[in-house]
């Protein structure tokens, strides 16, 4: 059967151009890629149809809402493709990636989000490949999830960070397998995908971006940090601890604030600043001292995936105990559940 893609672009360094202020995202796609993948090449790959938005952005300009547009734009055209790859800047596209695992659940195609470090329109540049993998990964595969591709690595969307400012290595999936080998043969690791689900799920709700908060744990941290941080409109406010998952645990001020904000029905969730491993609260004093103030363990998540959950939990309408209870529990494969 002919299989079909959306390409969607969304800006990135993927299409930018050189300006006297560095690199900007412009439109007309298409045209470049006409240019670098010749029809004489361009005719080994699989049909795709191009939607570029009309206000291509650098990344770092996202906002919550624009993920949902995403999600919203594949959601509206999922019957007329076989698989969709979304064009994205590098700095943020591990938050779209996690974001569009939550709003997406259940998918039963592949939605592949990539960019490159240097623009196609550069004569040297890791942008071909990465779209020309990423077409024949969405077309060609039975991935049935979002996915961050960059230089050879398949990483599920929701376990993917930016690890690396520079160079093509840029992206990996510190708690998680990769889901395939891509090198001179694509090999999917097929224990590692979400099992094909039964019937899609998506939850397109809409997005507020005032309601989720993020704050890394220095020395010193003052309470009134973490009270003016948990002042409404804020409904989850991630903490960024030491290790495992603790904290100041002798600065009783530090904790009362972190106990009012959780009886004031603000969700408070504990992730580790580490990179790898999980938060187990329990096993130092100072860990369990914060978790007593009502913080909820997040095992295994990257900041991106903590981040972007917590929004879509908050969109959802849960309650605060609701929240808490959904964070330590998978929506789309993002942590690990320990056994023992
Ligand atoms: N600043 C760019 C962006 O995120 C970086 C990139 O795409 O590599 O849009």
């Amino acid at each position: 059967m002919h299989k079909s893609i959306l390409i969607i672009y969304t800006g990135g360094t993927i299409g930018m151009v050189r300006s006297p202020m560095g690199y900007i995202p412009v439109g007309g796609l298409q045209k470049l890629i006409d240019l670098k993948i010749p029809p004489r090449i361009a005719v080994d790959m699989p049909s795709y149809d191009l939607y570029e938005y009309p206000d291509p952005i650098d990344s770092s300009n996202i906002r919550p809402q624009d993920w949902l547009r995403i999600a919203r734009d594949i959601s509206d055209r999922y019957d007329d493709y076989d698989g969709f790859v979304v064009l994205h800047g590098t700095d943020t596209m591990a938050y779209t990636a996690s974001a569009l695992s939550f709003l997406l659940q259940g998918l039963t195609k592949p939605v592949i989000v990539t960019g490159s470090q240097i623009p196609l329109s550069e004569l040297r540049n890791d942008a071909q490949s990465n779209l020309v993998t990423a077409i024949e990964l969405a077309s060609s595969y039975a991935i049935p999830e979002v996915c961050l591709y960059f230089n050879g690595h398949l990483l599920r969307g929701n376990r993917s960070s930016k690890l690396k400012a520079t160079g093509f290595e840029a992206f990996e999936s510190p708690n998680y397998p990769e889901l395939a080998n891509v090198g001179i043969y694509i090999e999917l690791n097929h224990s590692v995908l979400l099992p094909i689900p039964e019937a899609t799920n998506f939850q397109l709700p809409d997005y507020d971006h005032h309601q989720v908060r993020v704050i890394s744990l220095y020395p010193g941290m003052e309470a009134e940090v973490i009270r003016l941080l948990a002042q409404p409109p804020c409904r989850a406010l991630i903490l960024r601890t030491y290790g495992v998952g603790n904290g100041p645990s002798m600065d009783k001020e530090f904790l009362k604030a972190l106990e009012d904000a959780h009886h004031r029905d603000v969700a408070l969730v504990n992730l580790t600043q580490c990179t790898t491993g999980s938060v187990k609260s329990d096993s130092y004093a100072a860990g369990s001292e914060l978790a007593r103030t009502g913080l909820v363990a997040s095992a295994d998540m990257t900041v991106e995936a903590a981040f972007t959950k917590l929004h879509h939990l908050c969109a959802m309408q849960l309650s605060a105990e609701e929240i808490r209870l959904q964070v330590a529990a998978p929506l789309a494969g993002e942590l690990t559940i320990k056994t023992e």
